[in-house]
């Protein structure tokens, strides 16, 4: 195959120039193996990004991979108008993971297209046109998710469909509001009222926001937050979306969704990247009377529910059940976070640990007092990390917010290998 350079010059040539990568010299992976990355040379990398949090059980999981060879060998492909069983199986095992109610599926390819759907079936359902989403949210590329997205770095000027509006970000450690973390989100959520009243017509289809931010860097508010936020959301006509495309499938160790860690029901749980552990695969689960609203113009999707991403998504589930793998998030992810608030007290860098179970960022700070965003030193350590080994991602408004979150296959000694690793790294951008 072509040279590790003449990929690059082949990326630099032919590739839209807005595709990028990550790393002063760019890596190159030509495999995966559960928990592992191996570059061309062979050398592995305990990997902690997981593919932005999408390679869920592992890489060339054995069970995923058997599954989907199976189905490709089979049949590839036949779309939703022929019946084929893989597609309405894995919508009953995805409504037996939810709450009572939330039990018809559509399937999509991707998280962009998820949270758009939603939004779709939202406004339909309830005749209302405005959404509220949170600042500092990711929700996707695509033209409407663009609208949803609230994040300077992802947010084109000429991107996003109107009738959106962004209200406070309840993360306590940025948060404009003074007051305890409960306080915070309280005042937080009465934006949405505030912004309800002043700028849209008094009703609104929906609000949408990750239980826990992924491109935000892990933060999230207070356990009454979402509470209050639904609360109110209802209270003007709207639907309330969790976007669980990266909290899902038990990532936070405690619940299989991000938004059973605040105790709220939403209407909406849109999902991708985990679900599939890497195939294009993604879904919005709704009530069935919500949905129904979809039902008054054909609405299609060429790859929706296809038999190939169905094998995966069903693998996936059956990996996460068999293997104990929410378990694992829980535990490890537990060892994890204690590691990385052990690492707090030695490194003044860090500014901020949060997160949940395998779903976790560090927040790197110039100063603990002026929290400025160490964005340099943040670069730095992904490279530190790297020379050692372990591949790691970065986030936040400010790009100064190491995320972790692994193939959720990941071991009390990786875990131990990539505290001392940080541990190195922050030493060293600390210089
Ligand atoms: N929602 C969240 C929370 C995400 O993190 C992402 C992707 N980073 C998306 C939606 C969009 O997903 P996709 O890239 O598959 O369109």
């Amino acid at each position: 195959g072509p040279s590790r350079d003449e990929i690059l010059a082949m990326r630099k040539q032919f590739a839209n120039p807005a595709v990028f990568t990550l790393y002063r010299e760019p890596l190159l992976i030509v495999e995966g193996h559960m928990q592992y990355l191996y570059d061309e040379t062979g050398r592995r990398y305990l990997d902690l990004f997981a593919g932005i949090v999408t390679v869920s059980v592992g890489h060339c999981h054995p069970t995923v991979v058997k599954r989907v060879q199976e189905q490709v060998a089979t049949l590839q492909h036949a779309t939703t108008i022929y019946l084929h069983p893989s597609f309405p199986l894995l919508a009953k095992k995805l409504a037996a993971k939810m709450p009572p109610g939330l039990d018809v599926t559509y399937f999509v390819n991707s998280g962009s297209e998820a949270n758009d759907l939603a939004i779709t079936m939202a406004r339909l359902h309830t005749g209302h046109r405005d959404v509220i989403a949170l600042r500092n949210a990711y929700h996707g590329g695509s033209p409407s998710a663009q609208g949803l997205t609230s994040h300077h770095t992802w947010k084109f000027p000429a991107g996003g469909d109107g009738h959106v509006h962004h209200v406070v970000n309840p993360d306590p450690y940025r948060s404009p509001f003074s007051g305890t973390p409960e306080e915070i989100a309280t005042k937080s959520a009465r934006e949405i009222r505030e912004i309800v009243r002043y700028s849209t017509p008094g009703k609104i289809a929906a609000f949408i926001a990750e239980p826990i931010q992924g491109v935000g860097g892990a933060t999230h508010g207070a356990p009454n937050y979402l509470r209050e936020a639904y609360a109110i959301t209802r209270e003007h006509g709207g639907l309330c979306i969790a976007d669980e495309v990266q909290t899902g499938f038990g990532r936070t160790g405690e619940h299989f969704w991000g938004f059973q860690n605040f105790g709220v029901v939403p209407d909406f749980v849109t999902m991708a990247k985990g679900i599939g552990n890497g195939a294009p695969l993604a879904a919005v689960t709704t009530r069935s009377d919500i949905a129904q609203a979809l039902t008054q113009r054909i609405h299609f999707n060429t790859y929706g529910g296809n038999p190939v991403s169905m094998a995966a998504g069903l693998a996936v589930l059956d990996v996460i059940e068999q293997e104990g793998i929410q378990e694992n998030a829980r535990v490890v992810g537990g060892r994890l976070k204690a590691g990385l608030q052990r690492l707090q007290q030695s490194h003044a860098l860090i500014g901020d640990v949060r997160g949940m179970g395998l779903m976790l960022g560090v927040e790197l700070v110039r100063d603990r007092a002026t929290k400025e965003p160490a964005q340099q030193q943040t670069l730095d350590v992904l490279e530190a990390m790297r020379e050692s080994g372990a591949l790691i991602g970065k986030g936040g408004l400010d790009g100064n917010v190491l995320r972790i979150k692994p193939p959720m296959c990941i071991t009390a000694a990786d875990v131990d290998f990539a505290l001392d690793a940080l541990d190195h790294a922050l030493t060293l951008a600390a210089r």
